[in-house]
């Protein structure tokens, strides 16, 4: 059977600032070019959550030109003893969850990157930003946009900056169809269809469990399609409409297995989406304008991203997206360079159009106008 791994390789500070609330930077805007310029030092970063996705971030950093492991947060005394091994971590860098407010007092530690699930997010950014130090949240931000706002106000209030691990704000080919989209070269975007989803395994998996996960397939790939369609239109949705369908009730008692749903913008765009945890091979984002169309496909995994436009195919550089977001990030973070389109208040917007869908299908697929955020 295939798994979640499988699915995502298929589809294809304390850093001398001080930081304010983060800008609202438009969708419309790609993030900002890799720099050549190297930073005085790396940034120093703290992984909190040894799973699976944790250990393949850590890799993948072990490539960075910007970016180091410095430290940990785990509960599990076996995991800390292996990563300190591995990682060469010193001791002192070495936290439990409940001693995270201690990071505060720790130079060797400028950013924490939490990588728990989903329904974690919201307790561990806010005791992250509490202990003084910039966070990365994995993706969805939060179960909802009420805790997205606690969690942006939390870091605000800090001074600390959130960023939400987007990694595709930093892929090339996902870049490139940003910057031609930018450049007029599709013309006025009319039309995105996209889908992201897989099968899922292990029905005692903790993305089953609603008060761990939030939700279902819409809160941990159906984020792609929203931020996907955002970054293909450089709009904000104004409406929504979705259409549950759930085929075994007994393994999604707790959560969604399968979303579709519609996205209207202020242009007069329109994007289709489908999320699913019940089937794979399917992660493309299709883009259409009226002078040409981008595909990706696939377009949300890991990787390697391909596609096309109406002027060839893309030939961008592959990457490893774990190295060039943390790369990315450290860029922008120490060169002091403007946000990426990942920071906290990205996430909420798409926190936003999540809670707009689950009430759409709580009303039988009624539309739902989406507040400006
Ligand atoms: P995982 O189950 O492999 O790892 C979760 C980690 O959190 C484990 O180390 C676990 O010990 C720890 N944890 C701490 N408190 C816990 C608790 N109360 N219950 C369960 N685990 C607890 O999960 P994962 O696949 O690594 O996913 C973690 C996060 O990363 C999720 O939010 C997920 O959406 C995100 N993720 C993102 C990507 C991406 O491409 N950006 C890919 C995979 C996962």
């Amino acid at each position: 059977m295939s798994t979640r791994r499988d699915f995502l390789q298929n589809l294809t500070l304390g850093v001398g600032f001080t930081a304010v609330a983060q800008s609202l930077i438009s969708p419309a805007t790609a993030s900002p070019a890799p720099s050549k310029q190297k930073p005085a030092r790396k940034l120093r970063v703290a992984i909190m959550g040894l799973g699976s996705y944790g250990t393949r971030v850590a890799e993948a950093m072990e490539k960075c030109e910007m970016a180091e492991l410095t430290g940990i947060v785990t509960g599990t005394p076996a995991k800390a003893e292996a990563w300190k091994k591995k990682y060469n971590i010193a001791d002192k860098n070495i936290y439990t969850y409940d001693t995270v407010s201690q990071i505060k007092n720790n130079p060797d530690i400028d950013v924490v990157y939490v990588i728990t699930p989903n329904s974690l997010h919201h307790k561990h950014v806010i005791q992250v930003a509490n202990a003084g130090k910039h966070v990365i949240c994995e993706k969805p931000l939060a179960d909802n946009a009420k805790q997205a706002r606690e969690m942006i106000a939390a870091c605000n209030k800090a001074g600390v900056k959130l960023y939400v691990g987007y990694r595709l704000h930093f892929e090339p080919h996902t870049r490139e169809v940003i910057s031609m989209r930018e450049g007029g070269e599709f013309g006025k975007i009319m039309f995105v269809d996209n889908t992201c989803g897989f099968k899922i395994g292990d029905p005692t998996q903790w993305r089953l469990k609603k008060a761990l996960a939030g939700g279902g397939a819409l809160m941990d790939v159906g984020v792609y399609n929203i931020n996907g369609a955002r970054y293909a239109t450089g709009e904000e949705p104004i409406w929504v409409t979705a259409q549950e369908i759930k085929t075994d009730p007994v393994k999604f008692k707790e959560v969604d297995e399968t979303i579709t749903f519609q996205m209207g913008f202020p242009s007069g765009a329109i994007a289709n989406c489908s999320t699913t945890y019940n089937f794979n091979h399917i992660g493309r984002l299709y883009l259409v304008g009226e002078k040409g169309f981008a595909e990706l496909d696939p377009a949300f995994g890991y990787g390697p991203i391909k596609g096309r436009t109406h002027k060839g195919e893309l030939k961008q550089p592959v990457v490893t997206h774990q190295t060039a977001q943390m790369d990315g990030l450290a860029d922008c973070i120490l060169n002091n360079k403007p946000d990426p389109n990942m920071t906290g208040v990205e996430g909420l917007k798409d926190m936003v159009v999540v809670d707009a869908i689950y009430e759409s299908i709580r009303q039988g697929g009624k539309k739902i106008n989406i507040a400006k955020v």
